[in-house]
């Protein structure tokens, strides 16, 4: 019996997924060209995924596990677990307007058009303040919306905060913050879980280890 992780493939989260699997004392030969490989020492099998579908994989139960964004976890808004946060990939979900408005409150995003990849968490925060706006989804490069005039302001992910400025940008709200988390399917065999247990002790472990 082995547990299947499912970690991204390349991109911001990759290299400190692979990290932290070796912290936990579990060796795998990771190639990043490979789609799985096995770890020698612990019953775990490491699948090579875009971040964007790893939620679905573990709630049909393709990966039992895995590590992603919480950004992607509320996002996606799939029904699996979150059972441990993993402090890194560290970012906020935010909203921007170009740098010469005068901003005064979220009141001012009122009937905007707001370009965005998150389009579920974004309609959530717009409810929740009693506001309408345009939501336009695109998937990448959201940051140029405003300059190119495809609307008035973006929710994005922001770390720095130097994209946005090279853009014109400034950060005015900001609506989640995220980090990596660990995600699993909700119904493990108890087998499973008694693995997942054991991950779950020497996540801990290395967490401690940090603090
Ligand atoms: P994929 O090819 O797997 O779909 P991607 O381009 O969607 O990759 P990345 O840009 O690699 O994703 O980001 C992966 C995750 O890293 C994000 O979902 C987020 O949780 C986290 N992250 C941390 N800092 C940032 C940042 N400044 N911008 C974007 N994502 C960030
Ligand atoms: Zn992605």
């Amino acid at each position: 019996m082995k547990l299947r992780i499912a970690i991204q493939k390349s991109g911001r989260l990759h290299d400190d997924s692979i990290k932290l699997l070796k912290e936990c004392g579990i060796d795998i030969n990771n190639g990043v060209n490979k789609l799985k490989t096995e770890a020698t020492n612990f019953p775990l099998e490491v699948f090579f995924l875009r971040d964007d579908d790893i939620p679905q994989y573990v709630e049909d139960g393709v990966a039992d596990l895995g590590i992603v964004g919480e950004n992607v976890v509320l996002e996606k808004n799939r029904p699996v677990r979150t059972v441990e946060k993993l402090g890194f990939g560290k970012c906020r979900l935010s909203l921007a307007v170009a740098k010469s408005v005068d901003y005064k409150g979220v009141k001012d995003m009122d009937k905007l058009r707001i370009a965005t990849s998150y389009p579920v968490i974004l309609e959530k925060f717009l409810k929740e303040h009693g506001l309408t706006a345009d939501i336009h989804e695109i998937s990448g490069s959201v940051e140029i919306a405003p300059g190119i005039g495809l609307a008035d302001a973006i929710c994005d992910l922001v770390s720095s905060g130097s994209t946005l400025f090279m853009n014109g940008l400034k950060e005015v709200e900001v609506i989640l913050k995220s980090e990596a988390v660990l995600i699993s399917n909700d119904k493990l065999t108890p087998e499973q879980e008694a693995i997942l247990r054991k991950l779950q002790f020497r996540i801990q472990a290395v967490k401690k280890a940090k603090n």
